[in-house]
């Protein structure tokens, strides 16, 4: 089976001046990488005729398929289409289903079609129209030389739909693909190093056609086992083998043995559970509310936070004792026990979280310099606190406060319920 090799090109002057970070490129690669596509380049261009033919060309020299995103927009910035036209000496022609979704787009939106609008339905006739459910820009398919080039809209919301709903069905119904199978886990409170460590003799015995990979962010670690073959026995059975395996080593610190973030792990903990959360949050400011109401669903298991910034909403809502702050400061265990005592009589949720801690850069001292945290987690009656000392910008700071509560909550319960 011969491998199949693919290229992205992303155009837009705005990614090159850093103010959109291409997202595009690596949404498509791990799409297409799922699927068992190696990704030859990426490539991040101007909107210039020059530039796109230019990346065209180099694109074209080793990729089977090239993906391209951007351009497709009704402004005089966007000329991925006369720059393809060029390319594929073709011409524009409006497609009449593309032109129907432009005017029931704007028909829902009570806005009169312009001809700029219009100009959205064209496409180049030498393509393949892939319809466009979520914007006005359709994707467009090319077979060329031997080979597929495939243009997108920029807008990533788009142009995700566009590749899971056409393309990758598209590229499974061309290419013979070989079998790629992914399992991958998540673990927590341990580093990446200390793992490899502790991985050397798992790793050193795996067959050849499987990988493992290492993916560390926010003091969590992924660890992803890739099987990938051309035969076609199945991989399935001989990749489980080997993620048990991986389980088993890591099992100190194993979160979940799925592609899941952690706020996900917790939801499943709970809800299978029949459990309750509410948050205390004084420097994550509702981060930890918002992870978890992103998830779909999460009113089965969250009831509610309280934003105690200040140090009166402490004492107003939460009751903490004016004393408590005065003497030991909001930076404490002390009022972090007290906060999570008194969301936990106000809410009456099973467990609660509370956080108070110094995210820098200024507010820090001597005593309690930026990055010192105290989390306290628990339930009516039985709580504890612990402190924590991170060392990154703010916004690092309340991610990795965020997630080492989420983390500690999660331990807490386990550790409870064996007693
Ligand atoms: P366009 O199709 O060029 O009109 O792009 C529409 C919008 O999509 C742009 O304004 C960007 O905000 C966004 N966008 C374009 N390319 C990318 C990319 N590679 N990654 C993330 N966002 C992008
Ligand atoms: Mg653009």
């Amino acid at each position: 089976m011969k491998e199949v090799n693919a290229s992205i090109i992303t155009i837009g002057d705005e990614l090159l001046i850093g103010q959109t970070i291409d997202t595009n490129s690596a949404f498509i690669a791990k799409e297409l990488n799922k699927i068992g596509i190696w990704i030859k380049r990426k490539l991040a261009v101007a909107d210039t005729k020059e530039e796109i033919l230019s990346a065209l060309d180099l694109q074209s020299k080793d990729s089977d398929i090239v993906i391209i995103t951007g351009g497709l927009g009704p402004t005089a910035d966007d000329i991925t289409k006369p720059a393809l036209c060029e390319f594929f000496k073709s011409e524009l022609i409006i497609n009449e289903g593309a032109l129907e979704n432009v005017k029931n787009i704007f028909k829902q939106l009570g806005r009169l079609v312009t001809d700029r609008n219009t100009k959205q339905a064209e496409v180049l006739s030498n393509c393949k129209v892939l319809e466009n459910k979520r914007g006005t820009a359709p994707g467009m398919w090319f077979n060329h030389n031997d080979m597929i080039y495939v243009s997108l809209p920029g807008v990533p919301h788009e142009m995700k739909g566009l590749m899971v709903d056409a393309v990758i069905p598209e590229i499974r119904k061309t290419f013979a693909l070989p079998a790629v199978v992914h399992k991958t886990l998540l673990t927590a409170g341990i580093g990446e190093s200390d793992l490899a460590d502790k991985l050397q003799d798992f790793e050193d015995s795996l067959p050849l056609h499987i990988k493992l990979a290492y993916l560390p962010s926010y003091g969590m670690v992924r660890l992803r086992l890739t099987a990938k073959n051309n035969d076609v026995h199945d991989l399935e059975p001989e990749v489980l083998e080997h993620f048990t395996t991986l389980k088993t080593i890591t099992r100190e610190w194993l979160v979940i043995d799925e592609d899941l973030s952690i706020q996900e792990a917790i939801f499943i903990l709970l809800n299978e559970r029949g459990k309750t959360l509410s948050t205390a949050e004084s420097c994550t400011g509702g981060y930890i509310a918002h992870l978890i109401t992103s998830i779909a669903g999460s009113s089965k298991i969250f009831n509610g936070s309280i934003i105690s910034y200040a140090n009166d909403v402490k004492t107003n809502l939460l009751k903490v004792d004016e004393k408590t702050l005065k003497e030991v400061g909001a930076v404490s265990e002390e009022t972090v026990l007290e906060m999570l005592k008194g969301l936990l009589s106000q809410f009456n949720t099973d467990y609660g979280l509370a956080t108070s801690g110094i995210m820098g850069p200024t507010g820090g001292s001597e005593e309690k310099p930026v990055g010192t945290v105290w989390i306290a987690v628990g339930k009516k009656g039985n709580m504890k606190a612990k402190k924590f000392k991170f060392r990154f910008d703010r916004k690092r700071n309340i991610e990795l406060t965020a997630f080492a509560a989420l983390n500690m909550l999660r331990k807490w319960i386990l550790e409870e319920e064996a007693g």
